[in-house]
């Protein structure tokens, strides 16, 4: 169990703990699905097929990627001279999935399997291994990036101390790399590599659509860079510990982890919410899109900070324009609560 998020934290109940983390952290959480986000299947991707035919279908490379972000830097990249699928449906926790009958065999069918990397897929250790496809190229896209994974001073209410310990050693750091659009970049990267040895008859396909795609990441990351300079060192807390990658970049602070309850804030646990955001001087505070939880709500409102959500991409469209879309709505919602 490398994850201990957000849900299984509530499952616990009765626990809020505040893990105050500066910039760095450990503890890889993950919030509940985003039920209310749309699935749009079979759009066809921005980026452009350039200089070859693709193939009749049955020739085509099959490829398969684990969650939204591989799925859509894939797709990007594939274009339409390979066949790509997801296997963790949008909407489906990444972090605690366990793969299905299909999954195993879509592994066991396929030329090429994409993934994150770092740990984050866990339901992917023994399947690779039984399917035992040979013709199977493994595509890390992570592969070259090292990971963030110090930890950071803890802040713990009394209750989390006596309970299980979630800040256990994670070895292979955090995975949250897609959301700097930097790592985003590098990601594609080594899926364009990964593809073009796979199938080296659409290398030039595969070549022209990263590029047109890494063009969009590098103006995303302009983007980004002209508008968080305004607020530098901007402090914010999340309750899923997806974004050190991008305060990082971006000259921002992950302050902290909370872990909220099911049932019932104490007057200690708000009181000790209340000291971190002093002490870390919060200014923002973040969901994420689909969660409605009242008691976020209401701690906000102790907190005196205004409840906004970012998203972690973990669910959302399948166009692979959706990256750009999600992402710049999180710039917005940063330059707002950071102004
Ligand atoms: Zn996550």
């Amino acid at each position: 169990m490398n994850y201990r998020g957000f849900r299984t934290g509530r499952q616990r109940s009765g626990i809020l703990s505040i893990i105050a983390l500066l910039m760095l952290s450990m503890i890889v959480g993950c919030s509940q699905s985003n039920q209310n986000q749309g699935i749009t299947s079979e759009q066809s991707p921005q980026a452009q097929e350039a200089g070859s035919t693709p193939p009749a279908q049955s020739e085509k490379t099959k490829v398969v990627t684990t969650f939204l972000p591989i799925y859509l830097f894939t797709k990007a990249v594939a274009g339409n001279v390979a066949d790509v699928e997801i296997l963790v449906p949008p909407g489906t926790e990444v972090h605690e999935y366990q793969a299905t009958p299909q999954n195993v065999k879509a592994i066991a069918t396929a030329n090429v399997l994409v993934k994150n990397g770092l740990g984050l897929e866990e339901f992917l250790e023994n399947i690779v291994k039984n399917v035992q496809n040979s013709k199977l190229a493994e595509i890390n896209a992570s592969k070259g990036i090292k990971p963030l994974n110090e930890i950071s001073p803890v802040v713990k209410t009394a209750k989390e101390e006596k309970g299980h310990s979630h800040d256990h050693a994670h070895a292979q750091g955090n995975p949250h790399v897609w959301l700097d659009p930097v790592l985003a970049k590098q990601q594609v990267t080594n899926i364009r590599d990964g593809l073009i040895a796979a199938d080296p008859a659409n290398k030039t396909t595969y070549e022209a659509n990263a590029a047109t795609y890494i063009k969009e990441l590098e103006s995303l990351n302009s983007e980004f860079q002209q508008t968080l300079q305004k607020t530098p060192s901007c402090t914010f807390i999340t309750f899923h510990d997806a974004f050190p990658y991008l305060a990082q970049r971006y000259n921002l602070k992950q302050v902290a982890v909370v872990q909220i309850p099911e049932d019932q804030l104490s007057p200690t646990d708000v009181q000790n919410a209340v000291s971190a955001v002093k002490k870390y001087n919060v200014k923002a505070l973040f969901s994420e899109p689909g969660v409605d939880n009242k008691l976020l709500t209401s701690l906000s409102k102790d907190l005196k900070l205004t409840l906004r959500t970012l998203d972690s991409l973990e669910t959302g469209e399948t166009n692979p324009q959706h990256y750009f879309k999600a992402m710049k709505a999180n710039l917005q919602t940063l330059e707002t609560a950071c102004k």
